[in-house]
């Protein structure tokens, strides 16, 4: 059977492995110069490849997600990732990584793995059509007419990439509207003081008063507004609300003193305001800047109690999500009511695969255990088998 794989990413490669060990006749079309190119940006050039707590909460649209994590264990992702010559360890927080701590060498190894089992590698091969006579599929690949048995789409998302063209590769209305996710937001009023600080916190979002969701982590301040991984995280759920063309007045609320109670922080700041020492009300327990931010924000004339609670509740109005060259994924995509749930198959017969699909994870390793994962799934239990086999 000769099958064309659009798109050289974790999802592409990772089916074409398979694929090429059970002895199918596999041509990945991928459009750049070389293969991996998102792979190699993830987890900061560490490549946060999985996460070993993995589950379907985890994620937006969780039908497919369920699925598929249902079917491929991280045992098994943990096998197949070891037949490709990529060992990992796992962080404390069920975060994995390859004992390379490199990006480029899981592409190095992905890209080994390919050839070495014959699959065909044609880079700067956009796709922009595949029509379908009978059972053949025929696409374009550099002028030339080839014809398929099977087209697997894996032609992830505008994240910091050019736009895929799925739209011209898939029948019309299947995708959802797409937004950016794990993203940065911009915040009106920014305070660009803060620019560059980074504090622990708690943060929750709202929607006027109804509290959406909270997460605790590294808060990064920019001079637009906030970035962070628990940030990245509340984006994805705006970005889904997005996608469902929901509005929202969002509002972030941060408490940048979250290992003190309110009452001893407020006790502290007391016996400080009662020996006159306005400017060292925070001293010890938050950087300068971030401290003369919060004094400012509760008043000149602001008593201990409204100071302490203007840092456990420091509140931020959200303006925008940040555009695709600053989201790490892609909110929206193939709708699921679209595809064949076992196969991951469209009407017309094509199988998609990782984030083309309305499926988005969020940070923590999720989003390149799915798309490898779903590429897994659509193959049955014996040839995965034979696929984690090392030789
Ligand atoms: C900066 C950054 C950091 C990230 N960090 C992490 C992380 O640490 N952990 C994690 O799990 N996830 C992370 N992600 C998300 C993760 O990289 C993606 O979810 C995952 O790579 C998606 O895999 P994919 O194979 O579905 O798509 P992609 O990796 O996007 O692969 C799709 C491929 O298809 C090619 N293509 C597109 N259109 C065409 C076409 N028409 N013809 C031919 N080829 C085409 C593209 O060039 C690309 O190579 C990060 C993303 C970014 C941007």
């Amino acid at each position: 059977m000769k099958i064309l794989v659009i798109g050289g990413g974790m999802a592409g490669l990772t089916y074409a492995i398979v694929a090429c060990k059970n002895g199918y006749d596999v041509t990945v079309a991928e459009r750049n110069s070389r293969v991996g190119k998102k792979i190699s940006m993830t987890g900061n050039g560490k490549c946060n490849i999985g996460n070993a707590r993995i589950n379907a909460d985890c994620f937006n649209r969780s039908g497919i997600a369920d699925r598929v994590l249902n079917a491929v264990s991280v045992d098994e992702y943990v096998k197949f990732l070891n037949s490709c010559g990529i060992y990992v360890y796992t962080d404390s927080e069920g975060r994995m990584y390859p004992l390379s701590d490199s990006a480029a060498n899981v592409v190095d190894c992905l890209r080994h793995q390919l050839s070495k089992y014959g699959g065909k590698l044609l880079v700067n091969s956009p796709i922009s059509s595949v029509s379908k006579t009978g059972n053949k599929f025929e696409a374009i690949i550099g002028g030339n007419k080839s014809v398929f048995d099977k087209v697997v789409l894996a032609c992830g998302s505008r994240s910091q990439a050019a736009p895929t063209g799925a739209e011209s590769l898939l029948p019309e209305g299947v995708l959802t509207p797409t937004v950016p996710s794990l993203v940065p937001v911009k915040i009106r009023d920014m305070d660009a003081a803060l620019n560059g600080l980074r504090a622990r916190a708690e943060i929750t979002l709202y929607d006027g008063k109804e509290l959406l969701d909270s997460r605790q982590g590294e808060l990064l301040f920019k001079d637009y507004g906030l970035s962070g991984i628990c940030i990245l995280d509340l984006s994805a759920t705006i970005a889904r609300r997005e996608v469902e063309r929901k509005g929202g007045d969002y509002i972030f609320v941060a408490d940048v003193v979250p290992r003190m109670s309110q009452e001893v922080l407020e006790k502290i700041i007391g016996k400080r305001l009662d020996c006159g020492e306005r400017d060292k009300l925070f001293y010890g327990i938050l950087h300068n800047k971030l401290a003369e931010h919060i004094v400012r924000r509760a008043g000149a004339s602001a008593d201990a109690s409204r100071i302490a609670h203007t840092a456990k509740n420091l509140s931020f109005k959200f303006d925008r999500l940040l555009d695709w060259s600053m989201s790490q994924v892609t909110a929206g995509g193939i709708a699921e009511r679209y595809l064949d749930a076992d196969a991951l198959t469209l009407p017309n017969g094509v199988v998609a695969l990782g984030e083309v699909l309305d499926v988005d994870g969020i940070c923590g390793g999720n989003n390149l255990y799915f798309a490898a994962a779903s590429a897994l799934y659509v193959f049955d239990s014996a040839e995965r088998d034979v696929a984690y086999t090392i030789s």
